[in-house]
């Protein structure tokens, strides 16, 4: 992706990172990669149960995927299903040539170890990076089938253009499948890191140290103005339904978007920023499981 500018200059208000418009550009990248590629790329799903926000989740996915020419095939299997029954299945679409690219909606029945069977999936095929061993793959670098959340926070700081070497960067929140898979990603860009976590001391001094901030501790408006320094660039990626001034329910993140966006250099919105990001990331890990 194109950095944005090298250097933002000296504002008022933080640049805002769109990432609705940063994935309409992954998607329509990957719509021109599909359509050359003259290899059908599709996605298989496994519903278990009948959750009612997954089943929503799922039919949005068929949709964004077809949208963009992945074809969509979605397995299903009752609530009564065993840990045995779903992880036959699992192992089942592992051996199956055609399938390329899987994952697992959740969330699973009462009673099934949900970490089990993540760990099943085929790691080439683990679209979402949930599979411990692909943790191994942020470690040593690959970009492709690492945490979609963890992609999207990076890409959009890539965004911003600065250069993460030398730069010191407060991951707030620590969980496997966010904090830290983003965290190593950082890591790697040569920056030096604080994955920090509700045990940590002082943290709103040591974020001002910082010169990117990742709030994924799903605290809502955690972080606050005094947290940031002036010029950072503050990536949110909390979602937290809470109650709003007239009662009914709105979505915040872990950043106080009003407070933090007079001192920040740059900042992503919620909603309009990681979300939309890492749903493009899972369409673009999709695609490249199929097309490797
Ligand atoms: P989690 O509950 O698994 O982990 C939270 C982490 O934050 C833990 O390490 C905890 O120690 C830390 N934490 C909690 N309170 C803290 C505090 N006061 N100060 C510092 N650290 C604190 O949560 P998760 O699954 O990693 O999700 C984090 C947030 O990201 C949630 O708001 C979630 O909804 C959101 N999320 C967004 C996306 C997306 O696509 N945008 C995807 C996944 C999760």
């Amino acid at each position: 992706m194109v950095p944005a500018a090298a250097n933002a200059p000296q504002r008022d208000v933080a640049r805002l990172i769109d990432g609705k418009a940063l994935a309409d550009r992954v998607r329509d990248d990957l719509r021109r990669r599909i359509a050359a590629a003259g290899r059908p790329v599709r996605l298989d799903a496994l519903l278990v149960g009948d959750d009612r926000a997954a089943g929503i989740y799922a039919m949005n996915q068929a949709r964004t995927c077809e949208e963009i020419g992945i074809r969509y095939v979605l397995h299903r299997l009752p609530a009564s299903a065993s840990y045995d029954d779903i992880a036959g299945r699992v192992l089942l679409l592992n051996t199956d040539d055609s399938v390329r690219a899987l994952m697992v909606h959740m969330p699973l029945p009462a009673g099934i170890d949900t970490e089990r069977v993540q760990s099943l999936i085929d790691p080439d095929k683990d679209v979402e990076g949930v599979n411990p061993a692909n943790i191994g793959n942020v470690v040593y670098g690959r970009r492709s089938l690492v945490p979609c959340t963890a992609l999207a926070a990076l890409e959009m700081i890539e965004h911003t253009g600065i250069e993460l070497r030398g730069k010191r960067c407060a991951v707030v929140g620590a969980s496997n499948i966010v904090g830290k898979p983003i965290a190593v990603l950082l890591m790697r860009e040569d920056a030096t890191v604080h994955s920090t976590n509700k045990f940590t001391p002082e943290l709103p001094r040591l974020a001002r140290e910082c010169d990117v901030i990742v709030a994924a501790c799903g605290v809502p408006r955690l972080v606050g103005a005094g947290w940031v320094k002036p010029g950072a660039v503050v990536i949110d990626v909390g979602i937290n339904r809470i109650a709003g001034p007239d009662g009914t329910k709105i979505t915040v993140g872990d950043v106080d978007f009003d407070a933090v966006r007079g001192s920040a250099g740059w900042i992503s919105p919620v909603p309009g920023g990681v979300g939309p990001m890492t749903v493009a990331m899972l369409l673009r890990n999709v695609t490249d499981a199929a097309l490797r």
